[in-house]
């Protein structure tokens, strides 16, 4: 028994040190990646339900590996996330979505742009210079930018947090719950933090027309978030069912495949 388990051991190690490996090399590329400017962002259309009109874009980060192909951001953003990289990355897809956002819009074109930030961007003191920074050099109006942070991530009690949230406010960006009903928030905590937004995590939309109980959560979801005044934007719409059961639901806004796939910025618009 007791070889047995050394060679366990041994087995772990040899796996564990080749996967170590793998998110090392990965991590590296990453870096490299960020330096050359390798990665690019996709848009996906936001449509309000009421006009049908796309009235916003959000911005999502796409890596093409010279080896591996397409690498998900669920696999590369936490990889930043375990390091400064997640700055230098944030920093990149601001500059770079403002910057687009900002030339369409010169040509006409009315929408929002909506960007992810991460835990780490929340805590950095850095973060709001940045913002202000990308607004003066391209010109978009801070209206114009919506930063969508997740619910676990505003749920932590982070005084840092607090204060960006609070200047970013002060500058006039909009800012949005994301993945609405994965955490434990309270009505109380909604109206407290101020937001303009609210998105309905993905999980609860997929099941609209199946399950009852999805129909409950979603109602409910949306008189909550209309009782404290924010805008219901629901994520992951994949077939017209869930699009007329929202609607129904006076949902205010709709994203996802069956409205328009995250794409380059030339294929949505030219
Ligand atoms: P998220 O912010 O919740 O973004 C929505 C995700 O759902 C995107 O995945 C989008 O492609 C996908 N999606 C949209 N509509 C549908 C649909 O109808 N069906 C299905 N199955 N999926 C749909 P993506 O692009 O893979 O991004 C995953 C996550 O990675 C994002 O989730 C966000 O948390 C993170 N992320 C992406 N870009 C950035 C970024 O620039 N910065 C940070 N911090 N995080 C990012
Ligand atoms: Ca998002
Ligand atoms: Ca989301
Ligand atoms: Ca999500």
């Amino acid at each position: 028994a007791k070889t047995l388990g050394r060679g366990r051991y041994e087995f772990f190690d040899v796996e564990l040190r080749r996967r170590m490996q793998r998110r090392l090399r990965l991590e590296q590329d990453l870096r490299d990646a960020v330096r050359l400017g390798k990665l690019w962002a996709a848009y996906q259309p936001v449509v309000d339900l009421r006009s049908g009109k796309m009235v916003a874009v959000e911005g999502l980060l796409r890596w093409t590996h010279p080896v591996h192909g397409a690498v998900p951001p669920a696999e590369f953003i936490p990889l930043a996330e375990e390091s400064d990289l997640i700055r230098q990355l944030g920093s990149h897809v601001l500059r770079m979505t403002t910057h687009e956002l900002a030339a369409r819009r010169r040509s006409g074109l009315d929408v929002e742009l909506k960007i992810n930030l991460s835990t780490r961007q929340l805590d950095d003191p850095g973060l709001v210079p940045e913002v202000e920074e990308a607004l003066r050099t391209t010109g978009l109006p801070a209206k114009a930018l919506c930063l969508e942070i997740t619910e676990s991530a505003l749920m932590r009690d982070s005084a840092l947090a607090g204060e960006t949230l609070a200047a970013l406010r002060e500058i006039g960006v909009r800012l949005a719950i994301d993945d609405f009903g994965t955490g434990y928030s309270s009505l109380a905590q909604l109206q407290r933090l101020t937001l303009d937004t609210l998105k309905i995590d993905r999980s609860f939309v997929m099941r609209l027309g199946e399950s009852a109980d999805a129909e409950a959560i979603v109602r409910s979801i949306i008189a909550m978030a209309h009782a404290v005044k924010l805008t219901v934007v629901a994520e992951g719409v994949e077939h017209q069912g869930q699009l007329d059961l929202l609607r129904e639901l006076d949902c205010d806004q709709a994203q996802g495949y069956y409205l328009g796939k995250p794409m380059p910025a030339r294929e949505l618009w030219g």
